[in-house]
């Protein structure tokens, strides 16, 4: 498949000039020093983007999970185009608000699993999580417990790099030299049904849920604002938790009245085959943060989804005090519409589980190989953990770095992964031949994986 068939595949005469201006002025996360190599991209459509090189790539990220709809769509380019013709930007503070806005916030309650019947916007994941902590210890605060200000969440968890976000965020890379992080923040162990060795003869939920209570005590209930936590995490590895795991801590947390923080930042908007996660485990949390697929990404936005009593304490009389700048901002509430709208119209949900199984199918395969321990999948979210050692389930040496470079290099395929394992979460409209291109390069780059995380040629 083409990006653009318009488009010469010809590098551009400016390549050598932009990878030059970005090493000499960009900031790029995580990019060691030493790393010269700059991939240029300038071009996308569908589930495949090209660099300036004149290569095409499968965008098996959907960017960094927000992808839904595919790269390219000039629908979206005319609706943000006549929003911005109409009404480009206006803030929602005290009593302004726009067409757009309402309509979205309108939308979004009718997607959202019942109970949730509210919504706050913000420009991102990290800024709805920023949010949801607030709200969570503003909520106790209002209740006339300014004592509970706790927040659970878990190891290798990922909420963003806020400095709230940031100290919920369970792996020490975000706290490390950043100074203080949010004071009253402890973090659970994670429902890692793979990991089995973290939780002795219990099985993960025992385990899991005995810690959880625990803790509580230990703590103290009244003292305890809200647990956060990702349904299916997602950076953390694409780890599905047991099916009993949500709606146990859920009931525990209920018994408590501790809220829960859903963060649906990446399974949001059809990653898993749900508009929610949620929808999927049976569970609907007190507040459930949402970001990057409401858009696909094509501008920033994000949608913090509230129940009814948790918003009326934080409102009390006299509001909920703060908000962004850009709480609101029609032209991106224009465009998470007409996304939305691609969503349902072109059944992405349903292409999520059937093109999802179909590329579980195909990956199911890789088992085989020595180097592949678990094939995880929940919609259009996949996991492949990559192992040195089957038996004792340990991690490539290398961890998985090496072989996401040659994934893109030798086949084609961009993709992310964390020390352990492979994500995968393509565009939602990826079919059956897109399915195939990324099966088969997996297979042909897996397959020269050495246990000690070596490419062999
Ligand atoms: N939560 C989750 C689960 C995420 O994966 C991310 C980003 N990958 C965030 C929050 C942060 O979102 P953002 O980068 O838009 O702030």
């Amino acid at each position: 498949m083409s990006v653009s068939p318009t488009v010469p595949v010809t590098a551009s005469p400016r390549t050598a000039q932009w990878v030059q201006a970005d090493r000499d002025r960009l900031i790029h996360p995580n990019l060691p020093a030493g790393q010269k190599d700059r991939i240029v991209m300038v071009e996308g459509s569908g589930c495949h983007v090209r660099d300036s090189s004149g290569r095409s790539y499968l965008d098996a990220a959907a960017v960094l999970g927000m992808m839904q709809v595919g790269h390219g769509r000039s629908e979206l380019a005319e609706v943000a185009a006549a929003q911005m013709n109409t009404l480009e930007c206006f803030h929602t503070w005290e009593l302004m608000s726009n067409d757009k806005a309402i309509e979205l916030a309108v939308r979004l309650t009718e997607l959202a699993p019942p109970g949730l019947e509210r919504v706050f916007f913000t420009s991102g994941g990290a800024e709805g999580n920023e949010i949801a902590l607030r709200m969570a210890r503003f909520f106790h605060y209002r209740m006339g417990h300014p004592e509970r200000t706790w927040i659970l969440s878990r190891k290798t968890a990922y909420h963003g790099i806020g400095y709230g976000s940031g100290s919920v965020s369970g792996l020490p890379v975000y706290h490390e030299g950043f100074g203080p992080t949010l004071p009253d923040v402890h973090h659970l162990t994670p429902p890692d049904p793979y990991q089995i060795q973290m939780y002795g003869d219990e099985g993960a939920t025992e385990f899991c849920l005995r810690e959880l209570r625990e803790t509580i005590e230990r703590i103290g209930p009244g003292r305890i604002a809200a647990m956060i936590g990702e349904p299916v995490m997602s950076v953390g590895g694409a780890v599905l938790p047991p099916s009993d795991y949500w709606p146990r801590v859920a009931e525990l947390l209920r018994e408590h009245g501790i809220l829960l923080i859903f963060d649906e930042v990446v399974t949001g908007y059809g990653r898993t085959g749900h508009w929610f996660a949620a929808e999927h485990f049976g569970v609907t949390p007190d507040i459930l943060v949402t970001a990057k697929g409401i858009t696909s990404g094509y501008v920033p936005h994000g949608a913090v989804l509230v129940s009814d009593r948790v918003t009326e304490t934080v409102s009390g009389s006299n509001g909920f005090p703060i908000g962004f700048t850009y709480t609101g901002h029609p032209t991106a509430c224009a465009v998470a519409l007409a996304n939305l709208a691609i969503i349902e119209r072109e059944g992405l949900l349903e292409n999520a589980n059937k093109t999802g199984a179909y590329l579980g199918h195909r990956l199911e395969a890789l088992r085989d190989l020595p180097v592949v321990g678990d094939v995880r999948r929940l919609g259009l979210m996949l996991g492949i953990e990559l192992v040195a050692d089957k038996e004792a389930r340990t991690p490539l040496p290398t961890g998985t770095a090496p072989v996401a470079t040659a994934l893109r290099e030798d086949a084609g395929i961009i993709l992310r992964g964390n020390p352990r394992s492979l994500l995968i979460n393509p565009p939602l409209v990826l079919d059956r031949e897109g399915a195939d291109e990324l099966a088969d390069g997996l297979y042909a780059v897996l397959r020269r994986v050495s246990s000690e995380g070596r490419i062999r040629s």
